[in-house]
């Protein structure tokens, strides 16, 4: 299939454009990589720009060479494989087998298994990638790392979010060679233990997506449901009722209509689980009680909801290059406050007051009740009001100084309590510890 996938991610420009890149000197040491796919190809751009000599074995070196910055030697995989003590298997796990071809001249070697499984392949094997090519090649070691860097950090070096590298073998000495080739490239390795470690290192980046699953779901659940209601109100409503066919509305005024309640309301969301967490220490008398999971998780993925709300905000910014600028107004006040998202609890509130001021006289028009549905913005009202009253609440000096107490590990039962036999005078005692 030919189109943009076929084209290198690194482009022959960028790897020659620093001359660094050019030019290796004889005594540095010598790695291997078998592959000359994106990975391999950005790999060997940071490896040559970290000091090392690359030699790159392919099923093509012909026409794969000029993709690699010219201080990497290109040739056929016998040939790359023969000098290097450490060669990185930048292939598919399908492919593996391919290799076994080399296992004459790959003994006693380092293999580095860079691949990372699909979420179906990681089910359907129970052998971790680099097991299975343990399984392959028993007279060389396997070290499983760099499958969580992607090809694009590797081109564009390493940033503070995603520099750590985890690192896992049954060989130290290998483990710590390739450690010591991720400091000089400029990751941080992170020892993990055997090569049994490796289907949970390569279960990492599987890992990112369901962090941003509920959130997302929730996102297009909130829009589902608006998008529903607003159609109802703008355009089923005035066609049934007075005969207007507003169906126009759907692709654009509809949408901008939806995007700024679901931010507001995901803003909300963002909030809430703080609220319901002090209301549940107030209640207990301590922080050290575990939040039930379904709490624990939503504390865990508030930042991913912010950022859906913002995300929304900005949409919603978009939309209204597309509306006339009149009606474009209308929402500003709201996403200008729902956009600037890091003030949080400020664009919460100042929202929060834009809508019951804008909407204060509608919400008891007649006119407005499409139906006898409420107008959206009453509706998205809700969870904000009871974010913004419980935090105000929670302000209140006799709440507030028992909250601040609870957090800083005060306990209402924190009293032992020492009960002495009967046959003594005093029935029971209790002291405080
Ligand atoms: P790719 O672009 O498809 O490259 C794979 C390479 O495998 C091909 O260029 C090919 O090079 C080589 N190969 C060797 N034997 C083969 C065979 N029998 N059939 C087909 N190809 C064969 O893939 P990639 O993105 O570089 O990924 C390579 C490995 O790195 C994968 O295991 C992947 O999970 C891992 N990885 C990739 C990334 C990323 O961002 N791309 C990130 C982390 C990990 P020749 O034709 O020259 O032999």
């Amino acid at each position: 299939m030919s189109g943009e996938m076929d084209k290198p991610l690194i482009s022959l420009h960028l790897v020659d454009s620093d001359s660094s890149l050019a030019k290796v000197p004889d005594e540095a040491p010598k790695v291997g990589i078998l592959g000359s796919g994106d990975f391999a190809r950005s790999l060997a751009t940071r490896l040559v720009g970290s000091g090392f000599k690359v030699v790159v074995g392919s099923r093509n070196p012909k026409r794969t060479a000029g993709l690699f910055p010219s201080a990497a030697q290109v040739t056929f995989q016998e040939e790359a494989v023969s000098s290097p003590e450490v060669i990185f298997v930048a292939v598919f796990r399908e492919h593996y087998a391919s290799l076994c071809s080399l296992s004459e001249q790959l003994a006693g070697k380092i293999l580095v298994d860079v691949s990372n499984p699909t979420e179906q392949e990681h089910l359907q094997h129970r052998e971790s990638n680099a097991e299975y090519l343990a399984s392959l090649f028993p007279t060389c070691t396997v070290v499983k790392a760099f499958n969580v860097i992607s090809a694009w950090t590797l081109q564009a070096g390493p940033r503070d979010g995603n520099r750590q590298v985890p690192i896992c073998s049954d060989q130290p000495e290998a483990k710590r060679a390739v450690s010591e080739m991720a400091l000089a490239m400029g990751f941080m390795p992170v020892d993990m233990g055997s090569l049994a470690s490796a289907r949970e290192v390569e279960a990492m980046p599987l890992r990112l997506l369901p962090a941003w699953k509920v959130p997302t779901l929730l996102a297009l659940g909130l829009f589902v449901c608006f998008y529903a209601y607003n159609f109802v109100r703008d355009v089923l409503q005035p066609y049934m009722q007075e005969s207007q066919n507003k169906f126009f509305k759907l692709p654009v005024s509809v949408v901008n209509t939806t995007l700024p309640c679901v931010a507001y309301v995901l803003l909300s969301l963002v909030y809430l689980p703080g609220v319901l967490a002090a209301a549940l220490q107030l209640r207990r008398g301590t922080k050290y009680q575990r939040f039930p999971d379904w709490l624990d998780h939503w504390l865990q993925h508030r930042k991913q909801i912010g950022l859906l709300s913002f995300f929304c905000a900005a949409l919603h910014a978009l939309y209204s290059f597309c509306l006339p600028l009149r009606r474009a107004h209308r929402y500003d006040l709201v996403n200008l406050a729902v956009k600037q998202s890091s003030l949080g609890f400020v664009a919460l509130v100042l929202s929060t007051l834009h809508t019951l001021t804008y909407g204060w006289t509608r919400a008891f028009e007649e006119s407005r009740y499409k139906f006898y549905l409420p107008p959206t913005f009453t509706l998205t009202l809700l969870v904000p009001c009871v974010v913004i009253l419980a935090k105000a609440l929670f302000l209140l000096p006799c709440i507030s100084r028992r909250l601040t107490r609870i957090r800083r590990g005060w306990e209402r039962d924190g009293a032992i309590k020492f009960t002495l036999p009967m046959d003594h005078a005093l029935a029971e005692k209790t002291s405080h510890v």
